[in-house]
């Protein structure tokens, strides 16, 4: 089998060109249709049975071996984000204001590579692979559930799925059993006070001021409520508010981001962060709007399958190439996944400092190292081939 995948390497420059195509053609959560057609025409040409607009834009791609097994899937997602593209270079986005910052370009290059040397290679398989293309991953509720409700899983015994991670450097692989990525929750809140004169502020009452210290006080929680022990973030992305400097603000719009490993520690949060919310506020005499939103939940890998990985990856690259992942505090839909069937979540490396390629994930100037495309559909392959043939 070793000697098999290697003659994937043939197939890099392709994944490469793959990956600047569409790198060069971003398209945004829930609107990846020219994506989606363009990744089903390549599966066909591999001779893959397609079913498109699966849950959206979705792809899947049925690879039946012709003898009988299990069905392990693979999965990318294939959406850009909003950010514009500063890094000038030949395969920089062509769409103003999107762009491929997070390597889901990267993660379907990939997997095409891995789905062109299966399909040459179906004699070797028991079984079927099935391809999955999902949408809308950045943006919560994501694609993930709709193509579950469209039967993505259907027959699926288990599932890898791979992101190219550039704070790891390129060839390394990463991931561990039990939780590996956060829940990822989001809070919109308003605080509504009472405008005025800003020469007059005891006739007001100042949402910037209550927005300011209820900031301050958030940070308290998970200072001082939590063990500190347990990993959880609360982080304010979003403040507005304001209109004329001498003018006190009636309202103050405040938006973060909340993220946990452990299930009790979710609610708690939750819970605590509208205690604060409430107490500030009446604090002040100000009233408030609260929409707490419940995302993604933590990605658990399955303990064996996260030690198949670990496995595979050793034999195909090295033992010095592949470790235990540490916790990341991003959050992933393919978490929805492995709520359904056995599999795990790895990270393939895709940092490269020697070539300057150390942006951080949804930076403007975010490249990946491209040779991780190899590392990534040598391993998703292998996994599959190493599920069908071997032991589960
Ligand atoms: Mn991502």
């Amino acid at each position: 089998m070793k000697g098999g995948i290697e003659k994937l390497k043939a197939l890099h420059p392709e994944m490469v060109q793959w990956r600047r195509y569409l790198h060069r053609h971003p398209e945004l959560s829930y609107q990846e249709q020219r994506t989606a057609a363009w990744v089903a025409d390549k599966l066909e040409e591999f001779g893959i049975r397609v079913r498109r607009n699966a849950g959206g834009h979705g792809v899947i791609g049925d690879l039946d071996s012709g003898s009988p097994g299990p069905r392990v899937a693979l999965r990318a997602d294939m959406d850009a984000l909003p950010i514009q593209d500063e890094k000038g270079c030949e395969y920089s986005s062509s769409i103003p204001g999107v762009m491929h910052a997070c390597g889901h370009d990267g993660h379907m290059a990939a997997l095409l590579g891995a789905a062109k040397w299966l399909s040459a290679n179906r004699e070797v398989l028991k079984g079927s692979v099935r391809f999955i293309f999902q949408p809308a991953e950045e943006i919560s509720p994501g694609g993930a559930l709709p193509m579950i409700e469209a039967g993505a899983l259907e027959g699926v015994d288990t599932i890898y799925g791979v992101h190219l991670w550039t704070p790891f450097p390129a060839g390394t692989v990463y991931t561990r059993g039990g939780a590996l990525m956060a829940a990822a929750d989001e809070f919109v809140l308003e605080i509504i006070g009472k405008g005025g004169h800003g020469g007059l502020p005891h006739e007001t009452v100042d949402s910037i001021m209550v927005g300011s210290h209820l900031v301050v006080n958030l940070q308290s929680i998970v200072s001082r409520n939590v063990n500190p022990v347990e990993p959880g973030v609360i982080s304010v992305g979003m403040f507005h508010a304001g209109t004329g400097f001498n003018v006190i603000a009636d309202r103050t719009s405040i938006s973060g981001t909340v993220r946990t490993f452990d299930p009790e520690l979710r609610i708690q949060l939750q819970d605590r962060i509208g205690k604060v919310l409430a107490d500030t506020c009446s604090m002040f005499g100000a009233e408030y709007d609260l929409d707490y939103k419940l995302g993604y939940p933590p990605v658990r890998n399955h303990d064996g399958e996260a030690d198949r990985v670990l496995r595979v990856g050793r034999e195909l690259f090295g033992a010095d190439r592949v470790a235990e992942s540490p916790l990341i505090m991003a959050g992933e839909d393919f978490a929805y996944y492995l709520e359904k069937v056995s599999g795990a979540f790895i990270f393939v490396g895709a940092g490269n400092p020697d070539q300057g390629i150390t942006a951080p994930h949804h930076h403007p100037k975010f490249d990946l190292d491209e040779s991780a495309l190899l590392t990534s559909a040598q391993l998703l392959a292998s996994l599959a081939v190493d599920r069908l043939n071997g032991s589960n």
